[in-house]
């Protein structure tokens, strides 16, 4: 039985009793002592939150999770998965989300900071992380997500698609479930979403919980 890393320790020791009121929903919001965390305002029009991947070597030593991330070539090489094919299910896994919720994700200009940066663990450690950094300043009960990490472990072997080998992740359900936590949902409790802790290959899409998860955070998905 493989549970994912509780990537977000922090979010998890916090909020129980959200957690438990949050159940019947099919998903929980990311909870920081209280405080929840979204991209942008809350204008009605989408959200444009922009990504790309490591190009080298970077550091955080404000994350939890993802402190130091290298180029994902290495970790898909070992894998026998194709850049473009990774890449392509990457943006796959933001489709699900964009399809669903007022919320768009674009590829970052060259040079700029991303919002979400994507990459491999520098120093190896469970399958897949995200780090939601959030601004501080604020009133209410919502703050601002600043940046996001998403790092899976370049030492695992991943896969495209489901074979039933539960020890091998798909990675778009990988990538597509980190993107939840990057845009402020924790994991549901007990399992049967795409949030849910413990990795399955029952199903390679959002889940009914999931899509009301991401619409109470950014309503639903405006057509421009
Ligand atoms: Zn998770």
């Amino acid at each position: 039985m493989k549970k994912w890393i509780a990537g977000l320790a922090l979010a998890g020791l916090v909020g129980i009793g959200g957690a438990h009121a949050q159940t019947y929903l099919g998903f929980r919001l990311l909870d920081f002592g209280g405080l929840y965390v979204r991209w942008g305002g809350s204008s009605s029009e989408p959200v444009v939150v922009t990504y790309a991947f490591a190009d080298r070597e970077v550091a955080f030593d404000d994350a939890r999770n993802c402190g130091s991330m290298v180029p994902v070539g290495d970790m898909l090489a070992h894998s026998g998965i194709s850049k473009t094919a990774f890449f392509e299910e990457v943006r796959t896994a933001f489709d699900m989300w964009e399809r669903v919720a007022n919320i768009r994700f674009e590829a970052a200009a060259d040079g700029a900071k991303p919002g979400i940066l994507i990459g491999a663990q520098a120093d190896p450690v469970g399958y897949a992380y995200a780090d939601v950094k959030y601004v501080k300043d604020g009133t209410g009960t919502t703050r601002q997500i600043d940046r996001s990490l998403i790092c899976l472990n370049p030492m695992k072997r991943w896969k495209v698609g489901f074979d039933g080998n539960l020890a091998v992740y798909d990675l778009r359900y990988t990538i597509a479930h980190e993107i939840g936590h990057a845009i402020g949902l924790d994991h549901p409790e007990p399992h049967g979403q795409l949030m849910s802790m413990r990795y399955q290959e029952s199903f390679r899409s959002l889940q009914a919980g999931d899509v009301s998860g991401a619409v109470r955070i950014y309503g639903e998905r405006m057509v421009r």
